[in-house]
């Protein structure tokens, strides 16, 4: 058993220095208490989902409603029983979705995951929260549980589900690849990117956004997004072509190369580096540059493949080459009076001034005669000088 006097010392100064030392250690540990807190409350930290308990459709409902669940190969499934003809659906298109997802990272994708299939955005949100009021489905990382809303799949074809279902499970799989957090922009971008969710006219709802200075800042996307409908489709679309311009300039347009310096132990800092304020405002200004200006509208509104848009082209061009055409006129026609100019000059100063021109301008000289009503006639000019009148004959006488 310890003794308490074996390490308190007997002696004074040993007993202040003994003091010295626990003031050390109690300001270290204190010290290290409060780093453990801002690490867990930085934007470095854990994902949240991680203290997400699981979910359950037993929590929305009474024992009076008939709760199923089956499940097959790497799916467990909750449902209701009104939604049987939704489980299908998404049953067949599992698999699929899953092989897109390893296809595009290039990587296997073996993981077993939950499904639940809730009747309505109602139901979702009351599972997950009211940010996924306009969500199809859900993704929890941490209990690898997707969350469906069977009443917005019901109308879509069975292309929309699938590839609701390879979004989804790109979350799950980014989940299990990345070791740290990335921003919530980055990580929608990449779903999106594995998913092929890109609809054409997304181009111009960015280039009108870009040229009218609309664009949600990415530092506003870290963590959350938007819960308001357009806003929350323009966060979608930024995220998708912010994600797809790293991957372009940065990773020679390749995916698995870009996720590969992201994923695991070794690509915790790369990962990390996306916060940063530095890094994050310089792709910002990049992407924005690359997407600025009328041509990068004008092509956007061409990739959008409507006849209107066809119409409004031509007439663009049109209007264009009138006007060139009209500058084109005006600075022949300026080059045309210059010339007739220059010659002017030339000739004025090539030309003998004749006899009549000589006269007119003497005679334009000539200061006005006051006081005689009628001018005296006017010699011509030159003048010949005065011939003296004959000498009249002498008388011989
Ligand atoms: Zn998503």
């Amino acid at each position: 058993m310890l003794q308490l006097h074996s390490i308190v010392p007997r002696d004074y100064q040993a007993c202040i220095a003994f003091c010295n030392r626990l003031r050390y250690v109690f300001v270290l540990i204190l010290l290290t208490l409060c780093l453990s807190v801002t690490a867990s409350q930085g934007p470095f930290a854990a994902d949240s989902e991680t203290t997400v308990p699981r979910k359950s459709l037993s929590t929305l409902y009474s024992q009076d409603i008939v709760l199923s669940s089956t499940h097959q190969r790497l799916y467990e499934f909750q449902y209701l029983q009104k939604n049987k003809g939704q489980l299908n659906l998404i049953i067949k298109n599992l698999d699929a979705a899953r092989r897109s997802v390893a296809r595009t990272v290039a990587d296997a994708f073996l993981i077993r995951m939950e499904i639940i299939l809730v009747p309505d955005a109602k139901a979702l949100m009351q599972m997950v929260g009211d940010w996924a009021e306009h969500s199809t489905a859900v993704v929890i990382s941490s209990t690898q549980q997707m969350i469906i809303n069977c009443d917005a799949i019901q109308t879509q074809s069975s292309q929309v589900i699938l590839q609701v279902l390879t979004h989804e499970m790109a979350h799950l799989y980014l989940s299990i690849r990345l070791k740290a957090p990335i921003p919530r922009w980055l990580n929608e971008g990449i779903a999106m990117r594995i998913a092929g969710d890109w609809n054409p006219h997304y181009h111009s709802t960015l280039a009108w956004a870009v040229l009218m200075h609309k664009t949600i800042p990415l530092r506003n996307l870290e963590s959350s997004f938007p819960v308001e409908a357009n806003y929350q489709q323009l966060a979608y679309c930024e995220s998708y072509s912010v994600t797809d311009f790293i991957i372009r300039k940065q990773f020679a347009g390749s995916l698995p190369l870009f996720l590969s310096t992201i994923s695991g132990t070794q690509g915790i800092n790369n990962a990390q580096s996306y916060f940063q304020y530095d890094y994050r405002e310089s792709i910002e200004y990049e992407w924005l540059k690359s997407n600025y200006g009328v041509k990068a509208l004008v092509s956007a509104i061409l990739s959008e493949n409507t006849p209107w848009v066809f119409v409004l082209i031509l007439t663009i061009i049109a209007w264009i080459s009138i006007l060139r055409r009209k500058r084109q006129q005006r600075r022949i026609w300026a080059l045309e009076t210059q010339i007739e100019q220059m010659r002017h000059d030339y000739e004025s100063i090539a030309k003998e001034p004749t006899n009549e021109e000589i006269e007119e301008e003497v005679l334009r000289n000539l200061p006005p005669e006051k006081h005689s009503p009628t001018p005296p006639p006017i010699a011509s000019f030159p003048m010949k000088p005065p011939v003296p009148p004959p000498p009249e004959p002498k008388d011989s006488e």
